[in-house]
Parts: structure tokens; sequence; C-alpha cells
């Protein structure tokens, strides 16, 4: 099969025939349909996160069909919440199916058991510690995939399985915040935007200073407020989510915030945080960081998603152009999430 391949970090994918993975017990050989780029596989591809499989398919947004599935594995997994358990979805031959970055957990470590398998000890991600979608065919474990909104498209989808679904869990920690900020307005941010206007929530969007043509693009999103991340907004938040990966938007955001209030890190790299003075923390303010998804953040979120209707704006490209996606991506030259088509 065709595969995009990262053989070391910081040099181009390569386009390379690799042998087609086979299901193991459990497992969903998938058709890969399309695979869209997350700012993750940027910090993998650039070499900001440790230890990656080498070498690596990456790609962890990963819409497909099922063409042939695994030894069944017998004893019914059960996806388990603090709301008691619910079934593993069931998947036929044909099936669409979306694979998340959460590839698999131990079900067995102390953070499994307490219904916080995203900070499992040995969890494995799509596309970073385990193969992704920048390929024709990958094998995922069935209980970590999703059955996916029929109102989407194969295209339409893809960006909801991650900067939808790690956005939802950080939108998430907010609790009930009325008045909430979005620091860094990129894909994830888009995406999140639409549910918490349609929660009722008063959003605040901060951008690159100066960057008037993302503030426009928020405004006409819905948002009561939009600016520069060098601005304080005109009220003080009840909380902020941070999608850019710079460190020093966090004693910003921090400024920004009410007593009580929550500042949200939404990425998996963030460069250094400064340092400040202990009264802006003070009150009660809370800085906390998002880590991967749960199970059941993909059940609800994909529940919500298409009563929103929350909408994705893409960009394609065919697979053996993915380097020029990644490139265009960090360059945010990009007028949309961008999206490898693989198969028709
Ligand atoms: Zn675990
Ligand atoms: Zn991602």
């Amino acid at each position: 099969m065709r595969a995009m391949v990262l053989n070391e970090p910081k040099r181009p994918l390569e386009l390379r025939d690799v042998p087609k993975p086979k299901p193991g017990r459990g497992q969903l050989l998938v058709r890969v349909s399309t695979c869209a780029v997350c700012r993750t596989d940027l910090h993998v591809l650039d070499g900001e996160l440790p230890n990656p499989k080498l070498p690596l398919i990456l790609g962890h947004q990963i819409v497909g069909h099922v063409e042939e599935i695994g030894e069944q594995i017998c004893e019914g997994p059960e996806r388990r919440d603090s709301r008691g358990t619910k079934a593993a979805p069931t998947f036929a031959i044909g099936d669409r199916v979306g694979i998340p970055w959460l590839g698999w957990t131990d079900g067995d470590c102390a953070y499994c058991r307490s219904g916080r398998e995203n900070l499992c000890d040995n969890a494995l991600f799509t596309g970073y510690t385990i193969d992704g979608g920048y390929a024709e065919f990958t094998v995922a474990d069935a209980r970590y995939c999703f059955h996916l909104p029929e109102r989407y498209s194969d295209v339409e989808v893809a960006p909801l399985l991650c900067a939808g679904l790690i956005g939802y869990r950080s939108y998430r920690k907010t609790g009930d915040a009325r008045r909430l900020g979005i620091y860094g307005f990129g894909n994830a941010a888009h995406l999140i935007a639409q549910i918490a206007i349609y929660e009722g929530r008063e959003l605040f969007a901060f951008t690159r200073p100066g960057d008037k043509a993302t503030q426009q693009g928020a405004k006409e999103l819905g948002v009561v407020w939009a600016g520069g991340s060098d601005e304080m907004p005109p009220e003080k938040l009840d909380a902020a989510i941070i999608f850019a990966s710079v460190g020093p938007l966090v004693p910003a955001a921090l400024c920004a915030l009410a007593k009580g209030g929550i500042v949200v890190c939404g990425g998996i790299h963030m460069s250094d945080i400064p340092s400040f003075p202990y009264a802006d923390l003070w009150e009660e303010r809370v800085i906390t960081s998002v880590a991967n998804l749960t199970r059941r953040d993909g059940d609800e979120f994909f529940e919500i998603a298409p009563r929103v209707p929350i909408r994705t704006l893409t960009q394609t490209f065919p697979l053996e152009e993915a380097n020029i996606a990644l490139d265009r991506f960090r360059a945010g030259k990009l007028g949309g999430t961008a999206v490898l088509t693989i198969a028709k």
C-alpha cells in the first residue's frame, strides 16, 4: 500500500510502498478515505514530542471503511465512565469508522480504573506511538473507534476527530463559564466556538496581534468581542482556553480572568511559560491542561456536533502532497483544516 512515512523527525515524509497491515485480535483493518492534519502531526514531525515510533505513519483524524475484522474479543470490553458503563461499539465490514488519537489503553492502571483513560500509563497514540492514517490502510483497536454522524461527508467529519474532540474536552473543563475567552483562533477554536455559542456562552476571541482577518472571521461566527492576544477584553472572563502553543499566553490569559476563573491549556506542546506575580493566580484562579481524550468525550461530542450543527472548513490534498499540506499549515497559509484524501 502507499503511505507517507516519517523516517526521522525534521525530515520530509517519504512516499513509500509498505506492506498492508493485518488486523490482530480486536482490530479492524480500515481502508482510509480521509485523514485530517493536526498540529500534533507538526509537533511529531518537528521532533517536539519525545519517542515517536520510527519509522512512523502520521495521522490521527482518520475516516475510513472497515475492510476486514480481526479475531473478536469475546468478553465484551466496556466503556467505563463515572455514569456507569456503555457497551463498546460494534462494526461490520463496510461500516464507516472514525479513528482518533487515543489508540489503546491497558484498562488496568489506576487512571483507567478511575475513569481517566486519557491519562493511562501505557496508552498508545495513533500516528505517534502506533501507525496512523497517512496511508491507504490502517489497523485500529475497534474499542477506541467511533461511528460517525451521517450528516457529514468523509472530508467534513475528519477534523472533528481531534481538533473537535480534544477541543471539546478543553471546553468541558471550563464548566459553566458564562464569559469564555479563546486564545489562538485556529481549527479547534473554530469548532468549539460553534458549540459555545450554541450553548449561550459569551465568547471572546484572541488572535495574533493585528490579525484582523481572523478577528473578522471570529465575529462572523458570533463572538461578542475579538482582538489581539496583547489586549484586555472589555469584561473579565470566567474561563479561557489556550489553543496556541505559546507559553506567554498563560499569564496573559490569567490577567484577563475574574476571581475563581480557569485557564485551560488545550495543546500537547507549548513553549515555556514565563514567571508571573502570585497575585495574578490568587483568588482561586486555576491553570490546567488537557491531555488526550476519553471515549466518553468522543461519545458526547459526536452526539452534540450534528445538533449544533458544527460546520468544518477544510482544504483537501491528495495523500502524496502531505508535505505541502504540513508546510502550509506551519506557515499559517491554509484556508481551513488540511484533509488528505486517499480512497474515493
Ligand atoms: Zn491504563
Ligand atoms: Zn490532534
